[in-house]
Protein backbone atom coordinates (compact mmCIF):
# COMPACT_ATOMS: atom_id res chain seq x y z
CA UNK A 1 0.00 0.00 0.00
CA UNK A 2 1.36 3.22 -0.68
CA UNK A 3 1.48 5.97 2.01
CA UNK A 4 3.53 8.94 0.39
CA UNK A 5 2.61 9.93 -2.71
CA UNK A 6 1.98 12.75 -5.20
CA UNK A 7 -1.41 13.00 -5.71
CA UNK A 8 -4.00 11.38 -2.75
CA UNK A 9 -8.10 11.64 -4.23
CA UNK A 10 -10.49 11.32 -1.64
CA UNK A 11 -13.46 9.72 -3.41
CA UNK A 12 -14.54 6.97 -5.64
CA UNK A 13 -17.16 8.09 -7.54
CA UNK A 14 -17.64 8.77 -11.39
CA UNK A 15 -15.66 12.55 -10.29
CA UNK A 16 -12.97 11.06 -8.11
CA UNK A 17 -11.86 8.02 -10.21
CA UNK A 18 -11.64 10.34 -13.53
CA UNK A 19 -9.70 12.81 -11.12
CA UNK A 20 -7.24 9.58 -10.76
CA UNK A 21 -7.32 8.20 -13.99
CA UNK A 22 -6.02 11.85 -15.34
CA UNK A 23 -3.66 12.58 -12.75
CA UNK A 24 -1.68 8.99 -13.56
CA UNK A 25 -1.71 9.56 -16.83
CA UNK A 26 0.18 12.58 -16.17
CA UNK A 27 2.63 10.79 -15.00
CA UNK A 28 1.14 11.80 -11.51
CA UNK A 29 2.02 9.00 -8.27
CA UNK A 30 -1.58 8.60 -7.32
CA UNK A 31 -3.48 7.06 -4.86
CA UNK A 32 -7.10 7.14 -4.50
CA UNK A 33 -9.28 6.29 -1.00
CA UNK A 34 -12.87 5.35 -0.90
CA UNK A 35 -14.87 4.62 2.21
CA UNK A 36 -16.90 2.08 0.87
CA UNK A 37 -17.22 0.29 -2.68
CA UNK A 38 -16.30 2.90 -6.07
CA UNK A 39 -19.50 3.89 -7.13
CA UNK A 40 -21.70 3.47 -3.82
CA UNK A 41 -22.46 7.12 -3.79
CA UNK A 42 -24.50 9.06 -5.90
CA UNK A 43 -22.88 7.78 -8.73
CA UNK A 44 -24.50 4.33 -8.64
CA UNK A 45 -28.19 5.63 -9.15
CA UNK A 46 -27.74 7.97 -11.76
CA UNK A 47 -29.57 8.21 -14.78
CA UNK A 48 -26.77 7.95 -17.11
CA UNK A 49 -27.73 10.63 -19.02
CA UNK A 50 -24.97 12.98 -20.81
CA UNK A 51 -26.50 16.14 -22.12
CA UNK A 52 -24.07 18.43 -23.61
CA UNK A 53 -27.03 21.03 -23.32
CA UNK A 54 -25.17 23.65 -21.52
CA UNK A 55 -25.17 27.71 -21.18
CA UNK A 56 -21.60 28.09 -19.70
CA UNK A 57 -18.51 28.08 -21.42
CA UNK A 58 -16.15 25.97 -18.77
CA UNK A 59 -19.11 23.24 -18.14
CA UNK A 60 -19.49 22.89 -21.98
CA UNK A 61 -15.98 22.00 -22.37
CA UNK A 62 -16.17 19.72 -19.65
CA UNK A 63 -19.61 18.00 -20.67
CA UNK A 64 -17.98 17.48 -24.69
CA UNK A 65 -14.30 16.18 -23.41
CA UNK A 66 -16.62 13.71 -21.21
CA UNK A 67 -18.57 12.72 -24.05
CA UNK A 68 -15.71 12.36 -26.47
CA UNK A 69 -13.56 10.87 -23.63
CA UNK A 70 -16.18 8.25 -22.32
CA UNK A 71 -16.38 6.73 -26.36
CA UNK A 72 -12.24 5.95 -26.18
CA UNK A 73 -12.54 4.25 -22.97
CA UNK A 74 -13.46 0.76 -24.02
CA UNK A 75 -10.61 0.50 -26.58
CA UNK A 76 -7.86 1.53 -23.58
CA UNK A 77 -9.73 -0.49 -20.73
CA UNK A 78 -11.04 -3.29 -22.57
CA UNK A 79 -13.99 -2.10 -20.44
CA UNK A 80 -17.60 -1.26 -22.34
CA UNK A 81 -19.70 1.41 -20.21
CA UNK A 82 -22.59 1.09 -21.98
CA UNK A 83 -22.71 4.66 -24.08
CA UNK A 84 -25.65 4.40 -26.29
CA UNK A 85 -25.30 6.99 -28.65
CA UNK A 86 -28.71 7.97 -29.20
CA UNK A 87 -28.79 11.88 -28.99
CA UNK A 88 -30.73 14.24 -27.00
CA UNK A 89 -33.87 16.05 -28.40
CA UNK A 90 -35.09 19.05 -26.54
CA UNK A 91 -38.45 20.62 -27.03
CA UNK A 92 -39.59 23.52 -27.05
CA UNK A 93 -43.52 24.44 -26.53
CA UNK A 94 -42.62 28.52 -26.98
CA UNK A 95 -41.11 30.78 -29.14
CA UNK A 96 -39.46 31.47 -25.91
CA UNK A 97 -37.88 28.71 -25.07
CA UNK A 98 -36.53 28.52 -28.70
CA UNK A 99 -34.98 31.78 -28.10
CA UNK A 100 -33.38 30.19 -25.09
CA UNK A 101 -32.02 27.44 -27.36
CA UNK A 102 -30.44 29.93 -29.37
CA UNK A 103 -28.87 31.72 -26.92
CA UNK A 104 -26.91 28.29 -25.94
CA UNK A 105 -26.47 27.10 -29.48
CA UNK A 106 -23.57 30.39 -29.56
CA UNK A 107 -22.23 28.61 -26.82
CA UNK A 108 -22.47 25.22 -28.55
CA UNK A 109 -20.86 26.47 -31.76
CA UNK A 110 -18.21 28.27 -29.94
CA UNK A 111 -16.79 24.65 -28.23
CA UNK A 112 -17.68 22.68 -31.47
CA UNK A 113 -20.30 21.03 -30.16
CA UNK A 114 -22.86 19.79 -33.01
CA UNK A 115 -26.67 20.46 -32.91
CA UNK A 116 -29.93 20.67 -35.67
CA UNK A 117 -32.76 22.47 -35.45
CA UNK A 118 -35.98 20.82 -36.26
CA UNK A 119 -39.54 21.57 -36.84
CA UNK A 120 -42.34 19.56 -34.98
CA UNK A 121 -42.94 17.98 -38.30
CA UNK A 122 -39.63 16.53 -38.37
CA UNK A 123 -39.79 15.42 -35.00
CA UNK A 124 -43.36 13.70 -35.90
CA UNK A 125 -41.58 11.86 -39.04
CA UNK A 126 -38.71 10.26 -37.07
CA UNK A 127 -40.43 9.59 -33.51
CA UNK A 128 -44.06 9.37 -33.97
CA UNK A 129 -45.07 8.06 -30.79
CA UNK A 130 -44.60 11.80 -29.63
CA UNK A 131 -46.98 14.21 -29.76
CA UNK A 132 -45.85 17.39 -31.47
CA UNK A 133 -49.01 20.00 -32.35
CA UNK A 134 -48.23 22.07 -29.36
CA UNK A 135 -44.58 22.04 -30.00
CA UNK A 136 -42.31 25.09 -31.51
CA UNK A 137 -39.72 22.90 -32.54
CA UNK A 138 -36.93 21.30 -30.85
CA UNK A 139 -32.94 21.64 -30.70
CA UNK A 140 -31.05 17.79 -31.18
CA UNK A 141 -27.79 17.03 -30.31
CA UNK A 142 -26.74 13.30 -32.11
CA UNK A 143 -23.49 13.00 -30.50
CA UNK A 144 -24.63 12.47 -26.83
CA UNK A 145 -27.23 10.13 -25.22
CA UNK A 146 -26.30 7.70 -21.76
CA UNK A 147 -24.04 5.36 -20.42
CA UNK A 148 -24.26 3.51 -17.47
CA UNK A 149 -22.63 5.17 -14.79
CA UNK A 150 -21.15 2.48 -12.43
CA UNK A 151 -19.43 1.09 -15.43
CA UNK A 152 -17.80 4.00 -17.03
CA UNK A 153 -16.42 4.36 -13.07
CA UNK A 154 -15.35 0.88 -13.38
CA UNK A 155 -13.58 1.75 -16.77
CA UNK A 156 -12.03 5.07 -15.30
CA UNK A 157 -10.90 2.96 -12.23
CA UNK A 158 -9.10 0.51 -14.09
CA UNK A 159 -8.01 3.04 -16.57
CA UNK A 160 -6.16 4.65 -13.27
CA UNK A 161 -5.05 1.75 -12.29
CA UNK A 162 -3.45 1.04 -15.68
CA UNK A 163 -1.56 4.09 -15.39
CA UNK A 164 -0.42 3.42 -12.36
CA UNK A 165 -2.56 4.74 -9.64
CA UNK A 166 -3.46 2.23 -6.80
CA UNK A 167 -7.42 1.97 -5.11
CA UNK A 168 -8.31 1.35 -1.76
CA UNK A 169 -11.55 0.81 -1.01
CA UNK A 170 -12.81 0.92 2.31
CA UNK A 171 -10.67 3.21 3.75
CA UNK A 172 -12.32 6.65 5.43
CA UNK A 173 -10.75 10.10 5.55
CA UNK A 174 -11.10 11.70 8.78
CA UNK A 175 -8.86 14.47 9.36
CA UNK A 176 -6.24 16.37 6.93
CA UNK A 177 -2.86 18.34 8.80
CA UNK A 178 -0.65 20.46 6.30
CA UNK A 179 2.76 20.73 7.48
CA UNK A 180 4.22 23.06 5.71
CA UNK A 181 5.24 20.93 2.63
CA UNK A 182 2.79 18.21 2.44
CA UNK A 183 -0.33 17.17 3.54
CA UNK A 184 -1.15 14.22 6.52
CA UNK A 185 -4.04 12.61 5.85
CA UNK A 186 -5.87 10.73 8.94
CA UNK A 187 -7.54 7.81 7.85
CA UNK A 188 -9.54 4.89 9.46
CA UNK A 189 -9.85 1.06 7.87
CA UNK A 190 -14.07 0.83 7.51
CA UNK A 191 -15.57 -2.69 7.92
CA UNK A 192 -18.84 -4.22 7.29
CA UNK A 193 -20.78 -4.82 10.24
CA UNK A 194 -24.92 -6.04 10.30
CA UNK A 195 -25.46 -4.46 6.62
CA UNK A 196 -23.80 -1.09 8.51
CA UNK A 197 -20.04 0.59 7.51
CA UNK A 198 -18.48 1.30 10.63
CA UNK A 199 -15.17 2.58 11.72
CA UNK A 200 -12.77 -0.17 12.85
CA UNK A 201 -9.91 0.00 15.14
CA UNK A 202 -7.15 0.19 12.54
CA UNK A 203 -6.19 3.89 11.51
CA UNK A 204 -3.21 4.85 9.55
CA UNK A 205 -2.04 7.81 7.73
CA UNK A 206 -0.88 8.64 4.60
CA UNK A 207 1.33 11.40 3.38
CA UNK A 208 0.41 13.12 0.09
CA UNK A 209 2.03 16.36 -1.64
CA UNK A 210 -1.57 17.13 -3.43
CA UNK A 211 -4.70 16.59 -2.44
CA UNK A 212 -8.03 16.05 -4.50
CA UNK A 213 -11.47 15.53 -2.49
CA UNK A 214 -14.38 14.27 -4.52
CA UNK A 215 -17.05 13.48 -1.55
CA UNK A 216 -20.04 14.13 -3.52
CA UNK A 217 -22.81 13.89 -0.39
CA UNK A 218 -19.95 14.33 2.19
CA UNK A 219 -18.85 17.31 1.10
CA UNK A 220 -19.91 19.02 4.44
CA UNK A 221 -17.94 16.68 6.56
CA UNK A 222 -15.19 17.05 4.42
CA UNK A 223 -15.66 20.90 4.67
CA UNK A 224 -15.57 21.08 7.74
CA UNK A 225 -12.47 18.67 8.22
CA UNK A 226 -10.84 21.33 6.50
CA UNK A 227 -12.12 24.53 8.00
CA UNK A 228 -14.05 25.80 5.63
CA UNK A 229 -17.52 26.74 4.07
CA UNK A 230 -18.78 25.02 0.96
CA UNK A 231 -22.43 25.51 -0.10
CA UNK A 232 -22.24 21.55 -1.47
CA UNK A 233 -25.58 20.45 -0.10
CA UNK A 234 -27.46 17.58 -1.85
CA UNK A 235 -31.66 17.77 -2.99
CA UNK A 236 -33.44 15.32 -3.62
CA UNK A 237 -33.92 14.03 -7.42
CA UNK A 238 -36.21 10.95 -8.56
CA UNK A 239 -36.64 9.66 -11.36
CA UNK A 240 -39.26 6.23 -12.31
CA UNK A 241 -38.91 3.61 -14.58
CA UNK A 242 -42.45 2.42 -16.13
CA UNK A 243 -43.16 -1.72 -17.78
CA UNK A 244 -42.33 -2.10 -21.05
CA UNK A 245 -44.99 0.38 -23.39
CA UNK A 246 -46.35 -2.20 -25.65
CA UNK A 247 -45.90 0.67 -28.40
CA UNK A 248 -42.74 1.53 -28.32
CA UNK A 249 -42.01 -2.44 -27.79
CA UNK A 250 -43.41 -2.22 -31.42
CA UNK A 251 -42.22 1.12 -32.98
CA UNK A 252 -37.92 -0.65 -31.84
CA UNK A 253 -38.72 -3.82 -33.76
CA UNK A 254 -37.72 -1.89 -37.19
CA UNK A 255 -36.41 1.69 -35.66
CA UNK A 256 -33.58 2.75 -33.99
CA UNK A 257 -33.72 3.78 -29.92
CA UNK A 258 -35.55 7.22 -29.42
CA UNK A 259 -32.78 10.09 -28.10
CA UNK A 260 -33.22 11.30 -24.37
CA UNK A 261 -36.46 13.53 -24.57
CA UNK A 262 -36.25 16.78 -22.89
CA UNK A 263 -39.48 18.57 -22.34
CA UNK A 264 -38.40 21.61 -21.02
CA UNK A 265 -41.35 23.12 -20.39
CA UNK A 266 -42.97 20.68 -18.85
CA UNK A 267 -39.97 20.07 -16.33
CA UNK A 268 -38.45 16.33 -17.20
CA UNK A 269 -36.63 14.05 -19.60
CA UNK A 270 -37.45 10.97 -20.51
CA UNK A 271 -35.47 8.15 -22.11
CA UNK A 272 -35.63 4.37 -23.27
CA UNK A 273 -35.39 1.48 -20.85
CA UNK A 274 -35.94 -1.83 -21.75
CA UNK A 275 -39.17 -0.90 -23.64
CA UNK A 276 -40.75 0.98 -21.45
CA UNK A 277 -39.72 4.32 -19.99
CA UNK A 278 -37.19 6.24 -17.73
CA UNK A 279 -39.36 9.95 -16.36
CA UNK A 280 -37.10 12.38 -14.36
CA UNK A 281 -38.65 15.71 -13.47
CA UNK A 282 -37.18 18.63 -11.65
CA UNK A 283 -39.87 19.64 -9.57
CA UNK A 284 -41.09 21.71 -7.31
CA UNK A 285 -40.51 21.53 -3.40
CA UNK A 286 -37.53 18.66 -3.12
CA UNK A 287 -36.10 18.96 -0.34
CA UNK A 288 -32.23 19.53 0.68
CA UNK A 289 -30.66 16.53 2.58
CA UNK A 290 -27.81 15.83 4.54
CA UNK A 291 -27.32 19.45 5.72
CA UNK A 292 -24.62 18.98 7.98
CA UNK A 293 -23.28 15.32 7.27
CA UNK A 294 -24.72 12.09 5.88
CA UNK A 295 -25.31 9.38 8.16
CA UNK A 296 -22.88 6.77 8.81
CA UNK A 297 -26.01 4.25 8.24
CA UNK A 298 -26.29 5.82 4.73
CA UNK A 299 -24.54 4.31 1.98
CA UNK A 300 -26.03 3.31 -1.49
CA UNK A 301 -29.41 3.81 0.05
CA UNK A 302 -32.47 5.56 -1.45
CA UNK A 303 -35.16 7.82 -0.23
CA UNK A 304 -39.02 6.74 -0.32
CA UNK A 305 -40.63 8.01 -3.73
CA UNK A 306 -42.94 10.78 -3.54
CA UNK A 307 -45.19 10.29 -6.28
CA UNK A 308 -47.39 13.15 -5.41
CA UNK A 309 -44.57 15.52 -5.80
CA UNK A 310 -43.90 14.64 -9.07
CA UNK A 311 -47.18 13.95 -10.36
CA UNK A 312 -47.57 17.31 -12.53
CA UNK A 313 -44.57 15.89 -14.63
CA UNK A 314 -45.89 12.54 -14.90
CA UNK A 315 -49.37 13.96 -16.48
CA UNK A 316 -47.45 15.92 -18.78
CA UNK A 317 -44.77 12.96 -20.07
CA UNK A 318 -48.23 11.06 -20.74
CA UNK A 319 -49.42 14.03 -22.70
CA UNK A 320 -46.05 14.20 -24.13
CA UNK A 321 -45.78 10.61 -25.08
CA UNK A 322 -49.59 9.49 -25.28
CA UNK A 323 -49.03 5.33 -25.24
CA UNK A 324 -47.17 5.44 -21.69
CA UNK A 325 -50.41 6.27 -20.15
CA UNK A 326 -51.50 2.87 -19.63
CA UNK A 327 -48.43 1.50 -18.87
CA UNK A 328 -47.44 0.54 -14.62
CA UNK A 329 -44.75 1.65 -12.64
CA UNK A 330 -41.84 -0.66 -12.26
CA UNK A 331 -38.91 0.70 -10.86
CA UNK A 332 -38.41 4.21 -8.85
CA UNK A 333 -35.04 5.95 -7.39
CA UNK A 334 -35.06 9.17 -5.28
CA UNK A 335 -31.65 9.83 -4.03
CA UNK A 336 -29.47 12.30 -3.20
CA UNK A 337 -28.09 15.05 -5.82
CA UNK A 338 -25.53 17.31 -4.96
CA UNK A 339 -26.15 20.99 -6.00
CA UNK A 340 -24.29 24.29 -5.43
CA UNK A 341 -26.45 27.75 -5.33
CA UNK A 342 -25.30 28.59 -9.14
CA UNK A 343 -25.80 24.79 -10.16
CA UNK A 344 -21.89 24.64 -11.01
CA UNK A 345 -19.54 22.30 -9.12
CA UNK A 346 -16.83 23.78 -6.66
CA UNK A 347 -13.50 22.69 -8.93
CA UNK A 348 -10.37 24.28 -8.05
CA UNK A 349 -8.02 25.09 -5.67
CA UNK A 350 -9.74 25.37 -1.72
CA UNK A 351 -9.65 28.48 -0.65
CA UNK A 352 -6.72 29.64 1.63
CA UNK A 353 -5.32 26.49 1.75
CA UNK A 354 -2.27 24.74 -0.33
CA UNK A 355 -2.46 22.10 -2.70
CA UNK A 356 -5.57 21.31 -1.60
CA UNK A 357 -8.35 20.90 -4.65
CA UNK A 358 -12.06 20.60 -4.34
CA UNK A 359 -14.05 18.83 -6.65
CA UNK A 360 -17.56 18.94 -5.30
CA UNK A 361 -20.68 19.59 -5.63
CA UNK A 362 -21.96 17.90 -9.12
CA UNK A 363 -25.75 17.98 -10.38
CA UNK A 364 -24.77 16.34 -13.45
CA UNK A 365 -21.74 14.44 -12.31
CA UNK A 366 -21.57 11.40 -14.77
CA UNK A 367 -21.28 14.09 -17.66
CA UNK A 368 -19.00 16.21 -16.04
CA UNK A 369 -16.86 13.76 -14.11
CA UNK A 370 -14.58 13.00 -17.66
CA UNK A 371 -13.67 16.53 -18.20
CA UNK A 372 -13.20 17.44 -14.63
CA UNK A 373 -10.60 15.26 -14.42
CA UNK A 374 -9.08 16.28 -17.42
CA UNK A 375 -8.76 20.05 -16.81
CA UNK A 376 -8.04 19.73 -12.93
CA UNK A 377 -5.62 17.55 -13.64
CA UNK A 378 -4.36 20.51 -16.11
CA UNK A 379 -4.15 22.77 -13.23
CA UNK A 380 -2.72 20.51 -10.60
CA UNK A 381 0.03 19.50 -13.16
CA UNK A 382 0.69 22.59 -15.80
CA UNK A 383 -0.72 25.42 -13.18
CA UNK A 384 -3.47 25.93 -14.82
CA UNK A 385 -6.30 24.74 -17.38
CA UNK A 386 -6.44 25.28 -21.02
CA UNK A 387 -10.16 26.62 -20.63
CA UNK A 388 -10.78 29.76 -18.16
CA UNK A 389 -12.15 27.76 -15.19
CA UNK A 390 -13.19 31.00 -13.04
CA UNK A 391 -16.86 30.05 -13.39
CA UNK A 392 -15.99 27.03 -11.27
CA UNK A 393 -13.34 28.94 -8.69
CA UNK A 394 -14.38 27.27 -5.41
CA UNK A 395 -13.89 30.91 -4.18
CA UNK A 396 -17.06 32.34 -5.90
CA UNK A 397 -18.78 31.44 -2.40
CA UNK A 398 -16.90 33.52 0.53
CA UNK A 399 -17.86 33.26 4.21
CA UNK A 400 -21.17 35.57 4.14
CA UNK A 401 -22.52 31.97 2.68
CA UNK A 402 -24.70 30.40 5.58
CA UNK A 403 -25.57 26.36 5.59
CA UNK A 404 -29.30 28.04 5.33
CA UNK A 405 -28.80 29.85 2.07
CA UNK A 406 -26.67 27.14 0.98
CA UNK A 407 -29.79 24.44 1.13
CA UNK A 408 -32.71 27.17 0.36
CA UNK A 409 -30.58 28.28 -2.74
CA UNK A 410 -29.34 24.85 -3.73
CA UNK A 411 -33.12 23.56 -3.90
CA UNK A 412 -34.00 26.58 -5.99
CA UNK A 413 -31.78 25.69 -8.35
CA UNK A 414 -32.84 22.48 -8.68
CA UNK A 415 -36.22 23.62 -10.00
CA UNK A 416 -35.02 26.12 -11.90
CA UNK A 417 -33.13 23.39 -14.13
CA UNK A 418 -35.96 23.72 -16.63
CA UNK A 419 -37.04 27.00 -15.65
CA UNK A 420 -36.27 29.44 -18.78
CA UNK A 421 -33.01 31.36 -18.33
CA UNK A 422 -32.70 34.44 -19.65
CA UNK A 423 -29.19 36.26 -19.73
CA UNK A 424 -28.32 38.14 -16.08
CA UNK A 425 -30.91 35.81 -14.74
CA UNK A 426 -31.59 36.84 -11.17
CA UNK A 427 -32.86 34.66 -8.42
CA UNK A 428 -34.92 35.06 -5.53
CA UNK A 429 -34.16 32.89 -2.45
CA UNK A 430 -32.67 34.13 0.21
CA UNK A 431 -32.60 37.95 -0.99
CA UNK A 432 -31.57 40.15 0.34
CA UNK A 433 -28.62 38.41 2.54
CA UNK A 434 -26.53 41.88 2.64
CA UNK A 435 -27.30 45.60 1.75
CA UNK A 436 -25.56 48.32 1.68
CA UNK A 437 -26.24 51.19 4.19
CA UNK A 438 -28.31 52.96 1.31
CA UNK A 439 -30.43 49.84 0.03
CA UNK A 440 -33.38 51.42 1.98
CA UNK A 441 -33.62 54.50 0.08
CA UNK A 442 -31.93 53.48 -3.56
CA UNK A 443 -35.54 50.83 -2.76
CA UNK A 444 -37.53 53.58 -1.98
CA UNK A 445 -36.49 54.83 -5.26
CA UNK A 446 -37.47 51.98 -7.31
CA UNK A 447 -34.34 50.50 -7.72
CA UNK A 448 -33.95 46.95 -8.77
CA UNK A 449 -31.48 44.72 -7.16
CA UNK A 450 -29.10 42.29 -8.66
CA UNK A 451 -26.95 39.75 -6.11
CA UNK A 452 -23.31 39.49 -6.27
CA UNK A 453 -21.44 37.57 -3.55
CA UNK A 454 -24.03 38.07 -1.40
CA UNK A 455 -24.43 41.16 -1.81
C1 LIG B 1 -31.68 10.01 -9.18
C2 LIG B 1 -30.45 10.66 -9.77
C3 LIG B 1 -30.26 10.67 -11.14
C4 LIG B 1 -29.12 11.27 -11.68
N1 LIG B 1 -28.95 11.25 -13.03
C5 LIG B 1 -27.83 11.81 -13.58
C6 LIG B 1 -27.64 11.79 -14.99
O1 LIG B 1 -28.47 11.27 -15.72
N2 LIG B 1 -26.51 12.36 -15.49
C7 LIG B 1 -25.57 12.96 -14.67
O2 LIG B 1 -24.57 13.48 -15.20
N3 LIG B 1 -25.74 12.99 -13.34
C8 LIG B 1 -26.85 12.43 -12.77
N4 LIG B 1 -27.03 12.46 -11.42
C9 LIG B 1 -26.01 13.11 -10.60
C10 LIG B 1 -24.82 12.20 -10.39
O3 LIG B 1 -25.27 10.99 -9.77
C11 LIG B 1 -23.80 12.87 -9.49
O4 LIG B 1 -23.54 14.18 -9.93
C12 LIG B 1 -22.48 12.10 -9.51
O5 LIG B 1 -22.69 10.74 -9.22
C13 LIG B 1 -21.51 12.70 -8.51
O6 LIG B 1 -20.34 11.93 -8.53
P1 LIG B 1 -19.26 12.18 -7.40
O7 LIG B 1 -18.11 11.31 -7.73
O8 LIG B 1 -19.04 13.65 -7.24
O9 LIG B 1 -19.99 11.74 -6.04
P2 LIG B 1 -20.39 10.29 -5.48
O10 LIG B 1 -20.78 9.35 -6.55
O11 LIG B 1 -21.40 10.52 -4.39
O12 LIG B 1 -19.03 9.75 -4.86
C14 LIG B 1 -18.44 10.31 -3.72
C15 LIG B 1 -17.71 9.17 -3.04
O13 LIG B 1 -16.88 9.69 -2.00
C16 LIG B 1 -16.86 8.75 -0.95
N5 LIG B 1 -16.43 9.46 0.26
C17 LIG B 1 -17.05 10.50 0.85
N6 LIG B 1 -16.35 10.91 1.92
C18 LIG B 1 -15.26 10.13 2.00
C19 LIG B 1 -14.15 10.07 2.90
N7 LIG B 1 -14.05 10.93 3.92
N8 LIG B 1 -13.20 9.13 2.71
C20 LIG B 1 -13.28 8.25 1.66
N9 LIG B 1 -14.32 8.27 0.78
C21 LIG B 1 -15.28 9.20 0.94
C22 LIG B 1 -18.31 8.26 -0.91
O14 LIG B 1 -18.40 7.01 -0.24
C23 LIG B 1 -18.66 8.18 -2.38
O15 LIG B 1 -18.45 6.90 -2.94
C24 LIG B 1 -28.16 11.87 -10.84
C25 LIG B 1 -28.35 11.86 -9.45
C26 LIG B 1 -29.49 11.27 -8.93
C27 LIG B 1 -29.68 11.29 -7.44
Amino acid sequence: MKTHVKALVVGGGAVGASVAYHLAKAGRDTLLLERDELTSGSTWHAAGLLPLFNMGYATSHIHDYSVKFYKTLEAETGLNAGFSVVGNLRMAQTQARMDEYRLYATTAEAVGIPYDWLSPAQIKDRWPLVRTEDLVGALYHPTDGYINPADVTQAMAKGARQHGAEILRRVQVDGYRWTGAEWVVSCTRMEEKGGNLVPSEERFDIVAEHVVTATGNHAQRTARLLGLKIPAIPVEHQYIVTEPDPALVEYRKTQPEHPVLRDADAKWYVREERGGWILGPYERNAPARFLYDVPQSFRADLFPLDLERIEEEYMSMIHRIPSSETVGLKDDYNGPICYTPDGNPLVGPAPGLRNMWLAEGFSFGITAAGGTGHYLAQMMVAGEAEIDMAALDPKRYGSWMTTEYAARKNEECYEHVFILHHPDEEREACRPLRTAPCYDRVKAHGAQFGQVNGW
